[in-house]
């Protein structure tokens, strides 16, 4: 390996010979990376000037890129703006960064002592901009006990440290819980009572006490940065009703707060998606004595799109509702106008209601045509609107000619 310069930050790193379209690198800041000849020739241009900025994120970048893994990072040009802007961690996130790679050198060995004497590689490892940040984050953790110094650049791990690094309880549990209930017994009693959690419940419309009813995590890292994905079966304990929680974890959203005795303590960064998905908005009981099945279809689309905050799907649906609506009370028409126009001189509508829906109409062609997303609350009167003219249109029609023909007519008075 021949030694020269590492193209993104400068420092003395050994070339391993070209292997097709990549150049090898072993910095000792960026750590091994290999880089296309396109991202190579690139890169004087974002980096022009020597900003130390980007040149820090470049290089805390592709050190992660390959950390803990067998593989090189590699750096192309399809990546390269991502990885020159991903802004540098928080103090807290720089200080966590400190002490997993601390204790990725000790492994099993606690109570040893970690040189911290290489800066250079440090600045890439932790995230800072240059070696003398370094220093300053390593007094930092020092002065907040998270770290002790033991001779020169020696340091321990405290317990206080190793508490900030123990994962949060929910990452505790066992990867494979075993499912309290098996399929083969509706309603055994088992031995293990089942962990009760709060969850959202669409039937009882609201957080309830639900119990989990199986649960499973799958872990991944990669290096320093970690996530989890976990799916919980839950129960309703309200209405017995089975939904799925999936919690996903992900190290780099972890934020940091303190306990009541001002003690650090990582609140994990947990993005929670429930099967089937909180409903907003509860389907009327009525749509489903609609007998048009283009209607029905639409409608149900309409709820998908609702329940999943697609706005501007939800406004095209409801247009199209609109659309189906009218043809079915007064026939094709060759425009919103005229159709709207007829639904009036029909008296489906009144004058207001027209206006009302021509809004509507407009909301969805404005949607279908140019992308626009109404708010919740405009989706809310949108919906409102469609769904009132159905309403009256098509199940209250029918049920008031079903109550004029089961209504026994008044007998004739005989002729005196
Ligand atoms: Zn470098
Ligand atoms: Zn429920």
């Amino acid at each position: 390996m021949a030694t020269s310069k590492c193209p993104v930050c400068g420092s003395p790193a050994k070339q391993a010979p070209t292997t097709g379209d990549f150049e090898n690198f072993e910095c000792s800041r960026c750590g091994k990376f290999e880089i296309t000849g396109t991202a190579l020739a690139m890169l004087p241009h974002r980096l022009e000037g020597g900003d130390v900025k980007t040149v820090a994120r470049l290089s805390h970048s592709i050190r992660h890129l390959r950390v803990g893994t067998e593989d090189v990072a590699k750096v192309n040009s399809v990546n390269l703006d991502e990885l020159a802007s991903a802004p540098l961690p928080n103090v807290q996130r720089q200080m966590t960064h400190l002490l997993k790679w601390m204790a990725q050198q000790l492994q099993d060995d606690e109570l040893g002592e970690v040189n911290l004497e290489d800066q250079k590689a440090l600045t890439a490892i932790i995230g800072t901009i240059d070696e003398d940040r370094v220093d300053e984050l390593i007094n930092r953790t020092a002065r907040d006990g998270l770290i002790e110094n033991e001779v020169l650049d020696s340091y321990r791990i405290s317990n206080l440290g190793w508490d900030w690094l123990r994962p949060p309880a929910s990452r505790e549990e066992p990867v494979i819980q075993p499912a309290t209930q098996t399929p083969t017994s509706p309603t055994p009693e088992t031995d293990t009572p089942a962990k009760k959690v709060k969850a959202h419940c669409n039937a009882c419309g609201g957080m309830r006490n639900a119990e989990v009813r199986a649960s499973f995590t799958d872990f991944g890292n990669d290096g320093l940065i970690e996530w989890s994905t976990k799916f919980d079966t839950l129960q309703c304990s309200g209405c017995d009703g089975l939904s799925v929680r999936k919690e996903h974890w992900f190290s780099e959203w972890d934020t940091v707060d303190e306990d009541e005795r001002g003690r650090p303590i990582i609140i994990p960064g947990v993005e929670t998606t429930h099967y089937p998905a909180k409903t907003v908005r509860k389907q009327p009981a009525w749509l489903g004595s609609l007998s048009d099945q283009t209607l029905l279809t639409v409608i149900n689309e309409l709820y998908i799109a609702l329940t999943n905050e697609l706005s501007v799907v939800s406004s095209i649906a409801a247009r199209t509702l609109l659309d189906r609506a009218g043809f079915l009370l007064v026939g094709d028409q060759p425009n919103f106008a005229k159709l709207l126009a007829e639904m009036e001189t029909q008296r489906f509508i009144s004058g207001q209601e027209k206006d009302i829906l021509a809004v509507v109409a407009d909301a969805g062609s404005a949607s279908a045509h140019r992308g626009y997303a109404p708010t919740a609350e405009q989706l809310g009167h949108i919906v409102d609107a469609i769904e009132m003219l159905l309403q009256r249109s098509f199940t209250m029609k029918r049920a008031s000619d079903e109550l004029r023909n089961s209504t026994p007519q008044r007998p004739k008075k005989s002729k005196p």
